[in-house]
């Protein structure tokens, strides 16, 4: 009689304003300003979120694994690791969005889903923790902890249907349906 090992537990965070108080820059003409936060990210040290830092020590006592997803792009890297390091946060493993700006919105929903998903082939994840809807839209996200104002942390509620938070979160009808798709496609449901 053969058991397969079961796969190794994980928890996922995200990083800005969920582990790290985070200064977002927004352009006067509206949008992030990614030139800017990247510069902030690259310069300057920021501590953790105390709530969300112990949560994670805590997961980690527990034998979870942890991993961090955030969409901070590939090229923040270093910068990433040493606000980590300075804030005294460990972890197994980190994913970066690619190329040079952080996807926001729908594409952001898609790329944490996406990345949860391959995370699932071979950790269970049980639980995750974020601050923003694009933590939590699509499967494998096991417990949905949010950080609220960079301070305490409730159970994420999903008000609105997933249709309308892509929408909110700055997409059409159409490309919301798009992403739900593809997200669907990742697993078996949503
Ligand atoms: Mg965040």
């Amino acid at each position: 009689m053969f058991f397969r090992k079961p796969k190794p537990t994980a928890v996922v965070f995200d990083i800005d304003k969920t582990l790290l108080k985070s200064q977002f820059f927004f352009k006067p003409s509206g949008g992030f300003d990614h030139p800017r936060f990247a510069k902030w990210a690259q310069e300057t040290d920021t501590p953790g979120i105390a709530s969300t830092v112990a949560a994670l020590h805590n997961a980690r006592r527990q034998g979870h694994e942890i991993h961090l997803i955030t969409a901070r792009p590939e090229t923040l890297r270093r910068s990433t690791y040493r606000q980590l390091s300075k804030a005294g946060i460990p972890f197994h493993g980190m994913y970066f969005a690619k190329g040079t700006e952080a996807p926001s919105g729908p594409a952001s929903v898609l790329y944490k889903s996406s990345t949860r998903a391959e995370i699932a082939k071979t950790r269970s994840i049980i639980a995750s923790y974020g601050d923003s809807p694009t933590d939590f839209l699509g499967k494998h996200t096991g417990t949905k902890w949010q950080v609220v104002n960079e301070s305490s942390i409730v159970r994420y509620q999903q008000s609105v249907s997933r249709t309308k938070t892509i929408m909110k979160l700055g997409g059409t009808k159409s490309g919301a349906g798009k992403v739900l798709g593809a997200i669907a496609r990742l697993g078996k449901s949503l």
